[in-house]
């Protein structure tokens, strides 16, 4: 059997187990070279995170209790001199995707070659307009060349703009450029720290008012026209489901179409190897307990005000809490199933 079929049929056997958690984001590192405008993490970098030997044990762990998908992210992980180790290991047993905000992509080649995909960060087609929110001179042409190079070096390249007032009326446009050029888009929602726990297990950012979405209509337009334009195009790594639970936060009489799964179908592991259900609360546990924990009294009751929480909408979460059950994959299947197959390379 070669390794992308076991690979994909070990990652079946999980996806069909009942009662685990499918999806885990481990933050490795809190460095950045970027200032994104609105971003907390280049503020309060931390020079200490887990060795590749201490991820790769943890990552054995996410295997083990039924972890299929995982996110690598940070800070920039590929800021890392050691990320080759660990992703060479998060490749071999989930579909793995690694976050870049461009900078660094483009000389990681040989690094990349294995993951599942590549997220890079662009956020307008106005590069003045791109550099400025992330606060970096050459930002953009950076992530344009990293692009290029992984799409002609054959790696899987996905572009990953954060939606917010700041280029809400230009969406369209950037995903119609790239998905000419046969890059797929995945979509994040500007988000900032809205914990009531100021212990919350990752920071990120403080509300910036010119970035939070006021223009609710547009909003709810421009998932409509998502929605049509990837009935055509499969390049929009989304499904109608979840662009229709993210409308509905928009539209007259907005409602949350989901109950959040952290810690149930998810969870978020950090650079110092704490985990959480997600980024906003505090942190459970540490990885290396986690099969003691799994089960545990405490984590039922994290999973019940989890559950209850309306805190954040993170676009990310409200995917993971929409399919994280073998039922939903099997929906998530019927509703975009060239991009499930996508994962299965
Ligand atoms: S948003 Fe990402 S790329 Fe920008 S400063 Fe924060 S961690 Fe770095
Ligand atoms: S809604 Fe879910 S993901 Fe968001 S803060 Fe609450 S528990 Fe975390």
């Amino acid at each position: 059997m070669t390794s992308g079929l076991k690979k994909a049929s070990a990652i079946a056997v999980r996806y069909l187990s009942p009662g685990k958690p499918h999806h885990a984001q481990w933050l490795v590192t809190r460095k950045c070279n970027y200032r994104c405008v609105g971003c907390n993490v280049w503020k309060e970098q931390d020079e200490r995170e887990l060795s590749a030997a201490e991820i790769k044990k943890g990552l054995a762990i996410l295997r083990d209790i039924g972890i299929v998908e995982l996110t690598i992210s940070g800070g920039d992980p590929l800021l890392r001199p050691d990320i080759a180790e660990i992703l060479d290991y998060a490749s071999e047993h989930f579909v793995t995707t690694v976050y870049d905000n461009g900078s660094m992509a483009a000389k990681k080649i040989d690094t990349l070659r294995k993951v599942d995909f590549v997220a890079i960060s662009i956020d307008s087609l106005d590069e003045a307009k791109n550099d400025a929110i992330k606060a970096v001179p050459g930002a953009w042409k950076n992530a344009m060349q990293s692009v290029d190079v992984l799409q002609k070096e054959g790696i899987r390249v996905a572009v990953t703009p954060t939606i917010s007032q700041k280029n809400l009326y230009e969406i369209m446009d950037l995903t119609t450029y790239f998905m000419e050029r046969g890059i797929p888009m995945w979509f994040c929602l500007y988000s900032y720290d809205t914990s009531v726990d100021n212990k919350q297990l990752f920071r990120i950012g403080k509300a910036n008012d010119e970035f939070i979405i006021t223009d609710k209509k547009a909003m709810v337009n421009l998932c409509n026209q998502l929605i049509k334009t990837m009935k055509k195009n499969k390049n929009i790594l989304m499904t109608k489901k979840l662009l229709e639970t993210l409308r509905s936060l928009y539209e007259p009489g907005e409602h949350r179409a989901w109950k959040c799964q952290a810690l149930n179908q998810f969870l978020v592991v950090d650079h110092l190897g704490r985990i959480s259900g997600c980024h906003n609360h505090n942190f459970a546990g540490s990885i290396f307990d986690l099969p003691a924990q799994w089960n545990s009294r405490e984590f039922k009751t994290l999973r019940e005000t989890y559950h209850n929480c309306t805190q954040c909408n993170y676009l990310c979460y409200i995917a993971y809490s929409l399919y994280g059950s073998p039922q939903s994959i099997i929906s998530l299947a019927g509703d975009q199933w060239k991009n499930v197959k996508l994962l299965f390379k």
